[in-house]
């Protein structure tokens, strides 16, 4: 079986000792380590069910016995996503083994990167410098966005996005600071800023992002699809125009950048202008979603690309951005970036009022010497170091490993959709997709309505891959999503390519 992280050491000494599953770059996956089976098989999953503890025991089976049950009754249960590029379900990506690395130095050393404490640990200093090496990444200037944030994940970062736009959209309401709903709430806010809705505007929204309407106390309600008819999820701008008109309303434009389905993406360079421009004129936050399609912002420019670079354009635009890292930056669960650039509004809303046990330096007057302390900038307080194992894999690939993955991810993709389009079996989707457009998402279903019924099935049944379902207008349908730093576009076609012709026969 493939190695798990080792997640215990024997004596807290060891830390310089760490086990990890090989020393390889992102450019060289060993496929001697790929997990066999992506699924665990119903008897392995029966067996650690079986196994389970059923209820709390009163003695304790001490570490050697937790450590067999867990590494030889559960971990068999469960599935192997980040150890197998051929896992292709939702967008989940993989584990870098210097994310792994990271991931685990930080479990070890149990930092809680909350307060900065320069004196104390360097921990918050690490947390900053990686935030700083993801706006690099993504072409962002660092100090364009200060307030920036390691989060659970892009729906928590969607959270603190929505959080901070109806703060700044019902200030401006009011032309007011008063108008705060981090002091008055959220009622009392608009009654003081004259203001009877709040909306989201968006086109094809994740469903996160209804989500975090919800908890921010905006309702699912106010989210609100301005996109053209289907199947393109670009914005119809008479309807954008239209809905922005209305009176005592104030505004969040929520751009999906990269959707889940088709991997599409809402705007590009042009339209971001055009969304800033309308933004100002009414006081609307614009808010990004661009939990996997963030990465693209790393890819090289020229003709092969053009079409995504086009969709990842003008972010710089945006007052904040929500991100995924343990999507495409292939880091351990859970990491979400959040980025803004309202430093001022974000401490407002985040800030961890009159604890004074912790003696928390000013987090306004940031210097270059000043990291602001993220229990200021985020939803917790105690938080994991979810920073270094990006930190560690950043370091470890650059730049180029990770462009170099990206474009391995793609070139599969438009290879599956090449083969797929081509095929008499099976049609490409939204019809009409061109390559250029192909980012890691390949959407397709079989011609034949009885094999479509149960392809998903069907293809996961072989256990040489796993594809997740979905339904496009109306019908099932099936999707390939390519996140994995393991990707290796020759390799893995044909695996893909087998796996398809032997269901399109019959022969499964
Ligand atoms: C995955 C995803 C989310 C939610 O991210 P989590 O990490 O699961 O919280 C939000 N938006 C988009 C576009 C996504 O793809």
């Amino acid at each position: 079986m493939t190695p798990v992280r080792h997640l215990f050491s024997s004596s807290p000494s060891s830390i310089r000792s760490i086990p990890f599953i090989c020393q390889i770059s992102v450019m060289d996956a060993d496929p001697s380590t790929f997990a066999a089976d992506i699924l665990p098989s119903p008897e392995q999953l029966h067996n650690a069910r079986s196994k389970l503890i059923q209820t709390l025991p009163s003695k304790g089976i001490g570490l050697a016995e937790a450590r067999r049950h867990l590494y030889e009754d559960l971990v068999p249960g469960f599935n192997r996503q980040s150890q197998s590029p051929y896992y292709y379900g939702f967008v989940t990506g993989g584990t870098t083994p210097a994310a792994v690395l990271g991931d685990n130095i930080a479990t070890q050393a149990d930092q809680s990167p909350q307060v900065h404490l320069p004196n104390d640990t360097v921990a918050t200093d690490v947390d900053d410098r990686a935030l700083s090496m993801v706006c690099e990444l993504l072409a962002l200037q660092p100090e364009q966005w200060p307030h920036r944030i390691f989060s659970t994940g892009a729906t928590a970062s969607n959270v603190l996005g929505l959080a901070c736009g109806r703060e700044f959209v019902l200030q401006r309401a009011a032309a007011s600071a008063d108008a705060s709903v981090a002091e008055l709430g959220i009622a009392g806010a608009m009654r003081a800023a004259g203001v009877g809705e709040v909306r989201v505007l968006t086109t094809v929204p994740h469903s996160s992002l209804r989500k975090a309407a919800s908890i921010v106390g905006l309702g699912r309600a106010s989210v609100q699809d301005v996109g053209i008819p289907t199947p393109r999820h670009k914005i119809d701008w008479a309807t954008l125009e239209a809905a922005l008109q209305l009176p005592r309303t104030a505004y969040i434009i929520a751009v999906s950048c990269g959707e889940v389905n088709t991997g599409l993406f809402a705007t590009t360079g042009a339209d971001m202008q055009r969304l800033r421009q309308l933004c100002d004129k009414h006081g609307a936050w614009l808010h990004v979603d661009a939990a996997f399609g963030l990465l693209a912002r790393a890819l090289p420019q020229g003709e092969e690309f053009s079409k995504i670079l086009e969709g990842v354009a003008g972010l710089e635009l945006a007052d904040s951005i929500a991100g995924d890292a343990h999507k495409l930056l292939n880091v351990p669960y859970d990491c979400g970036i959040f980025l803004s650039r309202h430093l001022a509004l974000g401490t407002h809303i985040f800030q961890n009022p009159n604890a004074t046990y912790l003696n928390i330096p000013s987090t306004t007057a940031t210097t270059a010497h000043q990291i602001p302390s993220p229990l200021n900038l985020g939803i917790e307080n105690s938080r994991r170091f979810r920073a270094l194992p990006v930190y560690a894999t950043l370091s470890a690939y650059g730049r180029e490993g990770y462009s170099s993955m990206l474009q391995r991810q793609i070139r599969l993709a438009r290879a599956i959709a090449r083969y797929i389009g081509s095929s008499a079996e099976y049609e490409l989707l939204p019809r009409g997709m061109a390559e250029g457009e192909i980012y890691i998402i390949v959407l397709f279903r079989a011609r034949d309505a009885e094999l479509n019924a149960g392809l998903v099935k069907r293809l996961n049944a072989l256990r040489r891959l796993y594809v997740s379902g979905t339904v496009w207008e109306g019908q099932a349908a099936a999707r390939f999503a390519v996140a994995s730093w393991m990707v290796d576009v020759e390799r893995d076609l044909k695996v893909v390519v087998d796996v398809l012709t032997e269901v399109a026969k019959g022969e499964w």
